[in-house]
């Protein structure tokens, strides 16, 4: 009998370092910047991505550094699934955390790594501007409706 695949056998709680990491799928949508409703603290994406963005491979340039460098970068962990829900809907790790299967553009499926970018459905497809070619104050001006 076939084995059956660790995103849909494990709880994000169980995989390996090795599994957790593979799950992104490299999409980068989650370097939009996003904004947060005061009243409401609902959050909203905006078009504006994060300037350490590579816009050739849709990676971060500094991935081990990120979190010192771009302070509001978010580093994802086990600890935060219930959080998850402000993640794009087509993030691998909300998708497993609210009990979905990966879809066929994901890495761990095609089995290639770019499959998310040649898919069309990366932040290459959304992002207007970088976050340093704009002012703070124009962020707003760039919240996806
Ligand atoms: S949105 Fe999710 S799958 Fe996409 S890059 Fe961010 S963490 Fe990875
Ligand atoms: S530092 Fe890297 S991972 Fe973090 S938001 Fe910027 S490009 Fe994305």
């Amino acid at each position: 009998m076939a084995q059956e695949v660790f995103w849909r056998s494990k709880t994000l709680q169980q995989m390996t370092p090795q599994e957790w990491e593979s799950l992104c799928d490299g999409c980068a949508l989650c370097c939009l910047h996003k904004v947060e409703d005061e009243d409401t603290q609902e959050v909203f994406y905006t078009t504006v991505v994060c300037h350490l963005l590579d816009f050739d491979t849709c990676r971060c340039t500094r991935y081990e550094d990120r979190c010192t460098l771009v302070p509001d970068c978010v580093k994802l962990t086990p600890k935060d699934v219930d959080e998850f829900h402000w993640l794009p809907p087509t993030c691998a790790y909300r998708l497993v955390h609210e009990g979905q299967d990966l879809p066929e553009w994901h890495p761990l499926v095609s089995g290639d790594p770019l499959s998310a970018v040649e898919a069309g459905v990366s932040v290459l497809n959304v992002y207007e501007v970088r976050d340093d070619q704009i002012t703070e104050d124009e962020l707003v001006d760039y919240v996806i409706d």
